[in-house]
C-alpha cells in the first residue's frame, strides 16, 4: 500500500511538472508569435523573460534565441570583440542556425575586411552584407563632398543614416529578432541594457543582448582561450571600431569611445544604430 501510495505521489508531481512546462511553453510561444496589434502585451512578457535571463550565461540565451527563432535570427556584426565572440559561440551551438549579416559602409578599414574572411574561413559560415542604397549614397556625395563628415553633425549624421542606419533596416526588415554585442559597461547609455528587449525601433522585434553584463577583460579572455580571430586593429589602440574616416586609436587613459567621432561634441556621438524612441535616446 505504502508503495502505491509513493508511485500516485510521484506521478502527481511528475504530471505537474509536465504541465507547469507545458504553459511556460505556451506562454512563451504566444508572446513571440503574437500579433503585433498587442505589443504591451509582448513588452510585458519580454519584461519577464529579461528578468529571468539576467541570470543565465551568453550560451544559455543564445540557445534560446536559436531555439525559438532559428533563422529568423541573426547576429549583426561589426566584426568588433564582442561580435566574434558571440559567434564562436553561436557556430558551437549550431552552424546551420548561425546567421551573421555586416553593413559594409562603402568606408571600412582593410583590418575589418581581413578579420571578416577570416571568420568565415575558421566557422565556414555565410557572412550576409549590406550596402548601402547606391542612388542615395550618390546624391549624398555630389553636392557634400567624400568627406561631408567632419563638415558638420548634420553632415555625419546623414552618412551613418544611409551608409549604416538605412542598410540596417532593410536587414532587419526580414527578421523577428536580431542578437547585438552591446555590453553594459560600454557607455553610460547601456548601463540598462538587458539580456533581451523589444525593439520598438524595429517594428517590435526582439533584441538579444547576450553579452549585456560581461566586461571587456572577459571579451579578451574568451577570445584568447578560444583562438577566435580579431581585428588587428585592437593591438593597434582601437577598442572601438567603426568606419575608418570617423575612428582612430586612443591614447592610455582616454574614454573607450574617445577614438569615434573624436571631432565631436560626446552628446553627439552616436550613429543611429541602437537609437530607442521608447526612450527617446541611444542605447
Ligand atoms: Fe559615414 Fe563615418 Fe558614419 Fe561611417 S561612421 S557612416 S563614414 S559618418
Amino acid at each position: 500500500m505504502l508503495v502505491l501510495g509513493e508511485k500516485i505521489y510521484n506521478l502527481t508531481k511528475l504530471y505537474e511538472k509536465l504541465e507547469t512546462t507545458i504553459i511556460r511553453s505556451l506562454e512563451l510561444n504566444f508572446c513571440i508569435h503574437m500579433d503585433s496589434q498587442s505589443p504591451t502585451m509582448t513588452s510585458m512578457h519580454i519584461e519577464k523573460l529579461a528578468d529571468e535571463f539576467d541570470s543565465k550565461t551568453a550560451q544559455e540565451v543564445l540557445k534560446w534565441a536559436l531555439d525559438t527563432f532559428g533563422t529568423k535570427i541573426a547576429l549583426a556584426s561589426s566584426f568588433g570583440a564582442e561580435d566574434v565572440v558571440i559567434i564562436d559561440m553561436m557556430a558551437n551551438l549550431d552552424k546551420n542556425r548561425a546567421r551573421v549579416f555586416t553593413l559594409d559602409t562603402g568606408r571600412l578599414n582593410q583590418e575589418t575586411y581581413d578579420v571578416m574572411d577570416a571568420i568565415r574561413a575558421r566557422y565556414w559560415i555565410p557572412i550576409e552584407v549590406y550596402f548601402p542604397d547606391q542612388k542615395e549614397v550618390e546624391e549624398m556625395v555630389r553636392p557634400r563632398g567624400m568627406n561631408l563628415m567632419y563638415e558638420s553633425v548634420e553632415n555625419r549624421k546623414l552618412c551613418c543614416e544611409i551608409r549604416k542606419v538605412h542598410p540596417l533596416n532593410r536587414a532587419l526588415s526580414t527578421l523577428d529578432g536580431w542578437i547585438t554585442g552591446l555590453r553594459r559597461d560600454q557607455v553610460a547609455t547601456r548601463a540598462t541594457t538587458k539580456k533581451i528587449e523589444i525593439d520598438t525601433g524595429h517594428g517590435g522585434i526582439v533584441k538579444v543582448n547576450p553579452l549585456a553584463d560581461w566586461t571587456s577583460d572577459m571579451v579578451w579572455d574568451y577570445i584568447h582561450k578560444n583562438n577566435i580571430p580579431y581585428n588587428t586593429l585592437h593591438d593597434k589602440g582601437f577598442p572601438s571600431i567603426g568606419c575608418e574616416p570617423c575612428t582612430r586609436a586612443i591614447k592610455p587613459g582616454e574614454d573607450p569611445r574617445a577614438g569615434r567621432w573624436w571631432w565631436e561634441d560626446a552628446a553627439q556621438k552616436e550613429c543611429g544604430l541602437h537609437f530607442d524612441p521608447s526612450k527617446k535616446r541611444h542605447q
